[in-house]
């Protein structure tokens, strides 16, 4: 059985960020992904743009996500993939593959975890589903990843599922693309579009319960980026519901792009480029941790001590039962920050989780999980991981102020 000292499941934004964060700080790492490429839901559900990461400071637009996430937007500037804070995924996913392998990073690809061993409050080993059958592997320490919290849950540790009242999730998305069409055209008729959408929704017309159409002009000459299908009240870690998902979510691709092929223009000429290779999860299992980040901590821009990363996105909620979407923005200038403690769950000591599955409620999840921020938490999660293993102690007894001060020193920036 091979053996690590840092095992992260997940190559997502956060996972990939932690893996880095952990070898640059002298761990050997091995990063498990049950796709084939690193870049999480940006590439396998086609999440795009990066969502605001950025304060106003007098007249300039001050970026709070820094450090990793700065370095891999600046490499997708470099080849040309950036377009405001939209990008091409093709080029994350080798953007972060070159940067893991200069690491010496393990990857292993295909692999699914299913199975985990905790003995002594401990996680020992995991188990993945791979081509050759079952791989087991060891490491002193693990970060879960994985956005739905499964190592966590493996494990044996506490999560939560949704929103307080009733554990229904954020809706999810199916997101799509269509090709060849005449953009501005299209973006001429949309106010028409949207009366026709308005009245179709209200005589019940429509399967989508989603109040309007959300799509995202592309770094790609005649393409639209569309994250509009919305299904809900479905569990997104069940698996037959999960599936149900899917197929609702490409009816309702087709619905929506015959209902924009009557009623707006540029449409016609265009196809039906792609969907993502999966449905999108916006909310599933929470950890609870060592600090539950609330509502209320995040309206309040607390600056916590034991800060590892900052975030001022909306808390921006799509109705997990059907219409509407619930925004509210932080004052212009401020942020709140996310505790190191809200990583580290309950009932492990050697295990760490990074991305939308840290330990929250549903209203601050609303506002953390975008890409920048997740990306930010992976690279604490990977530094605190190699400062464990260095001194050889458990989560909860690393240095913190160790772990702020190496991650200012690399550019990391932390809202303290
Ligand atoms: C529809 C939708 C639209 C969104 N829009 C935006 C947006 O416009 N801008 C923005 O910034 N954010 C947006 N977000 C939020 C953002 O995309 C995610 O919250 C963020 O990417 C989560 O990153 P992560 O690294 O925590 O998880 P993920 O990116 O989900 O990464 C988790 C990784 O773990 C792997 N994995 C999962 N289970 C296993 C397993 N059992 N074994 C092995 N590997 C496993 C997955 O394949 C995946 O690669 C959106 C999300 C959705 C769903």
């Amino acid at each position: 059985m091979k053996k690590y000292d840092v095992a992260v499941i997940g190559g997502g934004f956060a996972g990939t960020a932690a893996a880095l964060a952990a070898a640059r700080n002298g761990a050997k790492v091995i990063l498990v992904e049950k796709a084939n490429c690193l870049g999480g839901a940006a590439c396998n559900c086609l999440v795009n743009p990066f969502m605001p990461y950025k304060i106003r400071v007098g007249e300039k637009k001050v970026p709070i996500s820094t450090g990793i996430f700065k370095e891999i937007h600046e490499k997708l500037e470099e080849r040309g993939a950036m377009r405001h804070e939209g990008f091409l995924e093709e080029e994350l996913k080798y953007v972060l593959q070159e940067m893991v392998e200069r690491e010496g990073i393990e990857l292993l690809f295909h692999a699914y975890i299913f199975a985990a061993e905790k003995k002594d409050g401990k996680v020992c080993s995991v188990s993945l589903a791979t081509r050759s059958g079952v791989v087991t592997l060891e490491a002193d320490l693990f970060i879960d990843a994985s956005g739905d919290a499964q190592l966590a849950y493996l494990a044996g540790c506490p999560t939560v599922l949704g929103r307080e009242s009733d554990h229904l999730c954020q809706p999810m998305t199916l997101c799509f693309r269509v090709g060849n069409v005449d953009v501005d055209a299209f973006l001429a008729s949309r106010e028409k579009l949207k009366i026709a959408h308005a009245q179709a929704l209200a005589a019940g017309e429509l399967m989508n319960p989603r109040e309007n159409i959300l799509l995202f002009k592309m770094p790609i000459p005649n393409v639209l980026h569309f994250n509009t299908t919305r299904v809900v009240k479905l569990d997104p870690t069940s698996p037959e519901e999960v599936t149900k998902a899917e197929l609702l979510a490409r009816k309702q691709v087709y619905e929506i792009y015959d209902f924009m092929k009557k009623h707006a223009d540029g449409l016609e000429n265009s196809f039906l480029m792609m969907t993502a290779a999966e449905i999108g999860v916006r909310e599933s299992r929470m950890i609870v941790g060592d600090h539950v980040l609330t509502e209320q901590d995040c309206l309040a821009l607390t600056k916590f001590e034991d800060a590892i990363a900052a975030c001022n996105y909306d808390i921006d909620i799509h109705n997990p039962e059907g219409t509407g979407t619930h925004i509210y923005s932080f004052p212009r200038g401020e942020y709140y920050t996310i505790p190191y403690r809200s990583l580290i769950p309950k009932d492990a000591d050697n295990l760490l989780v990074a991305g939308r599955c840290i330990s929250s409620d549903h209203t601050a999840q609303a506002s953390y999980r975008i890409m920048p921020t997740v990306c930010c938490i992976g690279e604490a999660a990977g530094v605190a991981a190699a400062l464990a293993k260095r001194d050889g102690v458990g989560v909860r007894e690393i240095n913190v102020t160790e772990l702020q001060t190496t991650l200012k020193n690399s550019g990391a920036f932390i809202g303290i």
